[in-house]
């Protein structure tokens, strides 16, 4: 009989066959940590929507009470912890010889589990910039004493380090998951709605170049029908059961990946 998470055997061993393996994450991946995605209701805060505060605009008009979201944001994540999710995508850096997480997640902590080669498309509300000179600061200290934080070296307002909406991301960190995206031979996708363009291509870029894609949401998304196999459920429980299943047979299979990797194979 299939197990009820969809971590079916075949899944299993096709994913350990991949000898690049790419992990895209959304904030879905934080939300058994305690940290809020962006939609629904637990997105609202103060009455307002995270789409109305996450904007340069409203940044322009009320830099108070955008800062005043973002200590909130920062004061949540520094009382959570990695979860499950976090520590089982760490594990799996450890069985690839080429492995790498791209994350549309600010809050750092997929770093704090663990994750060395990770790909921050949106930035990290760790990260402040300075709105006149571009320059990035540290900015670890929660509650924040000054909001308003100005910056160290010339006193300009500073900006949250994040990829608002409306504005390009990175053009280093698209660069590099475009590249991990066209060249592995799996992509797990976890925890994202998949709606936030170009991140949410990126799935779709890795599949039409013959990855092997699993998505892990507890909901379907507008790439559930693109994608190889979604497994419905929260991060937590699947991707615990998928990495100790896919660790093992990659160890059975002598400790590494293969060199190379058939697309035939389906889940
Ligand atoms: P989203 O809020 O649009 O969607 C979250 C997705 O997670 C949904 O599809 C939902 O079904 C799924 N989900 C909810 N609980 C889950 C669980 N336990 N396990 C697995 N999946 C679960 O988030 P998004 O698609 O990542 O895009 C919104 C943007 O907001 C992102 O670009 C990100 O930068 C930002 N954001 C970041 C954080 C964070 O850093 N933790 C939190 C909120 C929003």
């Amino acid at each position: 009989m299939e197990p009820a998470s969809g971590v079916t055997r075949r899944l299993v061993e096709r994913l350990s066959k991949a000898k690049t393996l790419a992990v895209l994450t959304g904030a879905g991946v934080s939300q058994e940590s305690g940290v809020p995605t962006f939609r629904g209701e637990e997105g609202l805060w103060r009455q307002h929507r995270a789409e109305e505060l996450a904007t340069w605009q409203a940044f322009e008009t009320d830099p108070k009470l955008v800062w005043s979201w973002y200590d909130y944001r920062r004061q949540v994540v520094s009382d959570s912890e990695p979860n499950p999710a976090h520590a089982a995508i760490a594990e799996l850096e450890k069985g690839y010889p080429h492995f790498s997480l791209i994350t549309q997640n600010t809050d750092g902590l997929h770093e704090r589990a663990g994750s060395t080669a990770l790909v921050e498309l949106h930035g990290s509300i760790w990260r402040a910039r300075c709105t006149a000179e571009q320059t990035v600061h540290d900015l670890p200290e929660s509650p924040l004493t000054q909001i308003p934080p100005l910056c160290p070296d010339c006193g300009s307002l500073l900006r949250p380090d994040v990829v608002w909406y409306g504005e390009p991301l990175p053009m280093d960190a698209y660069e590099r998951s475009h590249e991990i995206a066209s060249s592995c031979d799996a992509m797990l996708v976890v925890g994202t709605s998949a709606v936030v363009h170009p991140a949410a291509s990126l799935p779709l870029v890795a599949k039409h170049m013959g990855a092997f894609v699993v998505e892990v949401n507890p909901a379907y998304t507008p790439i559930s029908a693109l994608v190889d196999a979604t497994l419905l459920g929260k991060a937590g429980d699947i991707m615990q059961e998928l990495a100790a299943g896919v660790l093992e047979a990659v160890e059975a299979a002598g400790g590494t990946a293969p060199d190379t990797v058939s697309n035939s194979a389906s889940a």
